[in-house]
């Protein structure tokens, strides 16, 4: 049973007829039949590629391979009576892996009566924020969008909503970034944040730190000291937390609700695998990138297939993330600002070098890592 069709599970779904080879019957449940490659989304919003290149068929994937795919949302997994709940139906499961991936999930009131609030995620939502942007662009309304949050995401979205409005006549959007840190990219060197920072003001965007957002309502976001501004699209792209069923489904969690898994992706002595934005490895600090739900892949087949196939958790294999991985930030400006560790390097080659991994990606449906990009991992040293 895989629970979520997205980036970490797209092996297993790859190799779900040598799942089927073994004796497993497959079903994979998700509210999406396609995934969109997140990495290649800012590329969509900024105009430099259309959003079906970056759509990944998931559900017909499953099919081909002879599995099952339901077009529903898990409301609660049951490791006790080995059991998925979705909105319809229960389902039992022998060997079951969680990648649901992480929402958005804002620390502050939002009352909002448009429609969904647009937000960094679900990532398959961004073309339409860009749709919205650009109706109003063409009807003469130079629309406000306000992104909240001055992390990767926030810098992003801002930066290519304005990269493509370059494009269309009519009213270009005001887009304002807004974040709690003191500057941009807080998370990554300082000359990364510098240089989201220049790319962002050079071409119109206001940048606004150390400032602390305390609720968003029709028409405008709040600030903690009384202070408003206007808001005819707010963006929320900050504070990231796994869907809630996993916390109420009773399987150990961390403070964040993620799926508490030890170093071989697996909850000690289930059958119950988890990946990607959802789950805390015990012992690791792992930011929730795409890079490990990528590289955590060979894990979960590894170790789905050995339980599926009956093997003791001894044979398992441990995921060994990267010390410094390689992050390349595209603000819509032409260039990349790419960060591995403490080294931050910003150019067009690192924008052409994501466009080409991420074509790359999405053509061969997930199947195509760049060499050493997902190296063999590490055997079980202790079992579990
Ligand atoms: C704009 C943007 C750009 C990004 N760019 C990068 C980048 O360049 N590099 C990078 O490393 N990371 C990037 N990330 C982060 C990356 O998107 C995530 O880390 C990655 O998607 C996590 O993969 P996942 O498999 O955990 O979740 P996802 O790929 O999000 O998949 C989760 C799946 O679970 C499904 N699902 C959700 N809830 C349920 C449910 N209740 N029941 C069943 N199914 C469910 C969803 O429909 C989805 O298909 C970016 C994020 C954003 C927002």
């Amino acid at each position: 049973m895989l629970i979520g069709a997205g980036h970490a599970h797209l092996r297993l779904i790859h190799h779900l007829r040598e799942l089927r080879c073994a004796g497993a019957t497959v079903t994979v449940i998700d509210p999406q039949e396609n995934l969109f490659y997140s990495g290649m989304m800012p590329a969509v919003l900024g105009g430099l590629a259309a959003p079906r290149a970056a759509r990944i068929p998931v559900r017909s994937m499953v099919e081909e391979a002879g599995g099952t795919f339901v077009r529903d949302e898990v409301v609660r997994v049951d490791p006790g009576a080995r059991t998925v709940e979705t909105t319809g139906a229960r389902l039992p499961w022998d060997v079951a892996s969680v990648a649901v991936g992480s929402r958005v999930a804002p620390s502050f009131p939002v009352s909002w009566s448009h429609g969904d609030l647009p937000t960094a995620k679900p990532v398959s939502r961004l073309p339409e924020l860009a749709d919205r942007v650009r109706r109003l662009q063409a009807a003469g309304v130079s629309p406000r969008v306000v992104v909240v949050g001055g992390g990767p995401s926030g810098v992003e979205i801002a930066g290519n909503l304005v990269r493509a409005a370059g494009g269309i006549a009519g009213a270009p959007p005001t887009v304002t970034v807004v974040t709690r840190s003191d500057r941009l990219l807080a998370a990554m060197p300082a000359a990364a944040g510098e240089h989201a920072a220049s790319s962002l003001t050079r071409r119109g965007v206001r940048v606004l730190t150390g400032r602390t957002v305390t609720a968003v309502r029709d028409g405008i976001v709040e600030f903690g000291d009384g202070e408003t501004i206007p808001a005819d699209i707010p963006v929320v792209a900050t504070g990231l937390r796994p869907p809630e069923f996993i916390r109420s489904s009773g399987v150990p969690t961390d403070e964040t609700g993620a799926l508490l898994v030890d170093g071989t992706l697996s909850v000690a002595g289930q059958p119950l695998f988890g990946g990607g934005d959802c789950i805390s490895v015990v012992g690791m600090d792992l930011a929730r990138i795409g890079v490990h739900a990528v590289r955590e892949n060979g894990v979960l087949l590894h170790n789905v297939r050995a339980a599926v196939v009956g093997e003791a958790p001894g044979s398992f294999v441990r995921y060994d993330p990267p010390a410094e991985p390689l992050l390349i930030v595209n603000p819509g400006d032409g260039t990349g600002i790419a960060v591995r560790g403490t080294r931050v390097s910003v150019g067009r080659r690192w924008l052409a070098l994501k466009l080409r991994i991420d074509w790359a990606f999405v053509r061969s449906r997930g199947r195509r890592i760049m060499p050493g990009f997902m190296p063999p991992p590490r055997r079980s040293r202790s079992g579990r």
